[in-house]
């Protein structure tokens, strides 16, 4: 299925596309040539089990999804300036899931045009312009965003804060500001959420002027996976609205049942968002997105005299796989399905952290799972170096996981919804393994050199690349 050889391939890459685009294990990068399920393969046809695609959110290629897509692309594919049933079916559909306020959509092609079209609402009908976002968080890639995310904008070489954002601490209760060592959750969750108060209330008494928005993943990603307290939101939402606000729930990455219990991540905490942003899930791979909101907002955007067109938002086709997506995740099963194997995962998770003082914590809702890696669990100092060890290390065992966090110590699980509960003991016990390598390593070096480890001169053994499954292996697990 290759078409030039991977030298080539690497070769044509280093020479037309820019090198800021990011890839892989760049030294070494993978080749993927085809995927099905929770696998992807590369070009000798060895398969790698995917624990991070949450776009791939039915599995790779579900055979639904893409015969919807074949099917409408030769049909018809057209912009969204005709009538055409897929967009309104479509809208319907993800309406029926949300509380009764939020049933406009406007459809999109990617959670960065989504994110902006939501700023750009919220201005609208806030008549105000600072936004409010939290410690680490990614919102997108449009310029827009990346002044919003603090993710990007603080790095080295970044664009820096502007003066309309302003960025609240990330509500972490492992590793924030404030911690479960010395508050109860509920109170955590109060002093988190004070601080967007006291935001709202320095804009106020800086500017004369209320807030625009107020915006967050409900479950925070790049953040390093963190669960904010229950009464986080409720309370921070109470404080927006009262500062003239609206809320926007970042669903891109959390959204469409991955946290099994709901449809959407915010419902864990009983608010009402006013606009909700989704995205890389809804098209299972397809470039589709979309942002849902309140009449009132809607029709705030309308009273400008504005005709908001977007070529390929909500063409037909896009829409014919959304639906298929969300088609596909009712018929079979698959928040319950993420519920039991999520559920079995941070289960799985607790019980390796009996055996590694390494996890300092482990968090997460349906399969969106975080695995905090610490020096010292008293401290919890991070451990970058090992979190990094076992990024590569898995990945040498054909399993790939993500590793992200402000420390860059947190092991992110986020896979295809197929993941199984087999899929789950292959990567904890390689997980195991890693860990014990690791630590076998460093007693050698600390009884025979002061200099300390690298990941790199740890030896690796028990390499064992896999090989496709067929069909009927697929079948079975
Ligand atoms: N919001 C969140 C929370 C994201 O994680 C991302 C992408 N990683 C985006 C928005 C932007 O989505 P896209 O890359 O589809 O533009």
């Amino acid at each position: 299925m290759q078409k030039l050889q991977k030298e080539e391939t690497i070769a044509l890459r280093n020479k037309h596309i820019g090198k800021s685009c990011q890839l892989f294990f760049r030294k070494d990068p993978l080749k993927i040539v085809r995927a099905k399920g929770q696998y992807m393969y590369d070009e000798k046809d060895d398969a790698f089990l995917d624990c991070i695609n949450n776009v791939a959110h039915v599995g790779h290629c579900h055979p639904k999804v893409v015969q919807a897509a074949c099917e409408q692309m030769s049909v018809l594919n057209t912009n969204n300036r005709f009538l055409h049933d897929n967009i309104v079916l479509c809208a319907k559909k993800i309406a029926s899931t949300m509380p009764d306020k939020l049933k406009i959509c406007f459809f999109v092609n990617s959670g960065s045009e989504a994110n902006d079209l939501a700023l750009r609402l919220a201005q609208i009908h806030t008549g105000n312009r600072d936004i409010i976002a939290l410690e680490h968080a990614y919102h997108g890639h449009l310029t827009s965003l990346i002044d919003i995310s603090h993710y990007k904008f603080n790095l080295p070489g970044g664009v820096g804060q502007k003066d309309h954002v302003h960025v609240a601490s990330l509500p972490d209760v492992y590793r924030g500001k404030y911690r479960d060592t010395e508050y109860k959750k509920d109170e955590m969750g109060t002093l988190y959420a004070n601080e967007v108060k006291e935001i709202c209330d320095k804009i106020k008494s800086d500017t004369g002027k209320g807030i625009c928005a107020f915006i967050a993943e409900s479950l925070i990603s790049c953040g390093g996976q963190v669960i904010p307290p229950q009464n986080y939101f409720k309370e921070v939402y109470s404080h927006v609205k009262a500062a003239g606000g609206i809320c926007i729930a970042d669903e891109v990455q959390v959204g469409f049942g991955r946290v099994g219990k709901y449809w959407w991540a915010f419902q864990k905490y009983d608010v009402e968002p006013d606009i909700v942003t989704m995205g890389k899930p809804m098209g299972n791979g397809h470039p589709v997105a979309c942002v849902v909101t309140t009449q009132e907002i809607a029709d705030s955007f309308m009273k400008t005299g504005v005709e908001y067109f977007n070529t390929y938002g909500g063409n037909p086709v896009s829409c014919a796989v959304a639906n298929a997506v969300i088609n596909v995740i009712e018929q079979e099963n698959l928040r319950e399905h993420a519920l039991v194997v999520g559920e079995y995962l941070l289960d799985s998770c607790h019980i390796l952290a009996k055996k590694h003082k390494c996890i300092g914590d482990v968090r997460g809702m349906g399969l969106f799972v975080g695995i905090d890696i610490v020096q010292d669990r008293e401290t919890r100092v991070p451990d970058k170096e090992l979190a990094q060890y076992a990024h590569h290390r898995l990945r040498e065992e054909h399993i790939l996981i993500s590793v992200d966090g402000p420390h860059n110590n947190i092991i992110k699980i986020k896979p295809p919804m197929v993941f199984t509960k087999e899929n789950v003991d292959e990567v904890i016990s390689t997980l195991d393994r890693a860990f014990k390598e690791y630590r076998h390593n460093n007693e050698m070096y600390s009884v025979n050199s002061s200099k300390q480890p690298k990941a790199t001169e740890v030896s690796v053994k028990d390499h064992r690349p896999r090989k496709a499954l067929s069909e009927t292996q697929i079948k079975s697990i």
